[in-house]
């Protein structure tokens, strides 16, 4: 069975659709946590970062830097914090890897 964002990837549901590539979508999360809270997406299915092994590289490399660009495009001033849940118990409640870009809001340290 399919996870949510294979589905979203495969365009079989709807989501805000920010960027696309071969590697990677970008979309809206449905409950954003911030003014600004983009879910970056590999389209290759990893479950959790820990699943993700040294042939990975490039894809994780490329979410990386990604997300640097993306937030340099909205003009979100260098000012933005990445999140990977790993896990259950961490919050992860999608499994298929992905980065939270979160934006526009305080961002406290340490999060909760
Ligand atoms: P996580 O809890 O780290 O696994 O993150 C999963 C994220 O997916 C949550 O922030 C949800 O709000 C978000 N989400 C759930 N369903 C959708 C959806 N249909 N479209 C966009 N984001 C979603």
């Amino acid at each position: 069975t399919l996870t949510l964002f294979e589905k979203i990837i495969n365009k079989e549901i709807p989501a805000d659709i920010i960027y696309e590539d071969e590697i990677s979508i970008v979309i809206k999360d449905i409950s954003p946590q911030a003014p600004t809270h983009l879910l970056i997406i590999p389209k290759k299915v990893i479950p959790k970062l820990s699943d993700a092994s040294k042939e990975d590289k490039d894809i994780l490399g490329h979410l990386m830097l990604l997300a640097g660009r993306i937030a340099e495009e909205l003009g979100l001033d260098e000012t933005f914090r990445l999140v990977v849940n790993n896990g259950a118990a961490a919050g992860q409640s999608v499994f298929h890897l992905h980065l939270h870009l979160l934006s526009g809001r305080p961002l406290n340290w340490p999060p909760g």
